[in-house]
């Protein structure tokens, strides 16, 4: 079995109306390219600021500038139109998680999908409100990000944590903390051992600044040893960004010992032995 579940039918940024997106041929096109790829398991996730129940939750002025769709069409576009599974990415915000968690339980997900893209008003991976201008040390912002990361587990919202260190996206362009990294990743790792939450394996880093999957090899080494499942997906934001070097994702897994992945469905999970189709 290989999955790819963290997949936007749509690039990010203006211009991708969901009137052009969420049609049967895009789907076909994301069905068909996965197929290829031997991907059976195929889901999507959208940003869920990119839909207006979105600022019942955040106002962010991204969301604000992003929040155009109704969430409940994309729902049954999905469910009706399309045979993939029905996901979402939807960001955990301290402090928001009641607002969230209404937003999210009246919705039948296969799976949701959570992630920490902005602490505070900054944005770890989006060069508009960079986190990384407000001076703060690559100590504090890396501490925060993952004492975040294991409040998101334990809040229960979410069924995979996405690119679990998404900190590191700008790679040396930005501050790079002296300490061990295992030092902030122990900083979350009590949370995701109780929570037994999914870990994503990311592609997606491969494709930005710091060149790397997401999570880093000690981060998973450790949720490994904790037992929690793993996740496969590329977070794609077209087709062809399916799957993408799904080669070196499962060489690094078979490094670490993981044999089986993640499969979801109405938000449980199986496990499933590793492979293509
Ligand atoms: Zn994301
Ligand atoms: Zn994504």
């Amino acid at each position: 079995m290989l999955t790819d579940y963290h997949v936007h039918l749509r690039p990010d940024g203006e211009n991708t109306p969901a009137a052009e997106y969420f049609t049967e041929a895009n789907a076909e096109r994301y069905r068909e390219t996965a197929a290829d790829r031997g991907i059976q398991e195929l889901g999507v996730a959208e940003h869920i600021y990119r839909f207006t129940a979105a600022l019942d939750v955040w106002q962010h002025p991204l969301w604000v500038e992003n929040a155009h769709d109704d969430i409940d069409r994309y729902c049954e576009f999905v469910r009706e139109r399309t045979d993939l599974k029905l996901g979402i990415e939807a960001d955990f915000i301290p402090g928001k998680d009641d607002r969230m968690r209404s937003l999210l339980e009246a919705r039948d997900w296969d799976y949701v999908v959570g992630s920490i893209h902005f602490l505070a008003e900054g944005a770890l991976d989006y060069d508009r409100f960079d986190v990384w201008n407000s001076a703060r040390s690559a100590d504090h912002v890396w501490k925060t990000y993952f004492t975040w990361l294991g409040e998101l587990a334990a809040s229960g919202l979410f069924d995979i944590m996405a690119h679990p260190d998404l900190v590191k996206h700008w790679g040396k362009e930005r501050p790079w903390p002296d300490k061990d990294l295992r030092f902030y990743y122990d900083l979350a790792m009590e949370q995701i051992a109780e929570s037994g939450i999914a870990i994503e394996l990311s592609t997606a880093g491969l494709r930005k600044p710091v060149g790397e999957i997401y999570p880093d090899r000690a981060f998973l080494e450790m949720v490994v040893d904790a037992g929690n499942p793993i996740a496969l997906s590329s977070d794609a934001h077209t087709p062809e960004q399916l799957g993408f070097e799904y080669e070196q994702a499962m060489e690094l897994l078979s490094d670490v010992g993981v044999t089986e992945i993640a499969v979801f469905e109405n938000r449980s999970v199986t496990l499933e032995p590793i492979g293509p189709s």
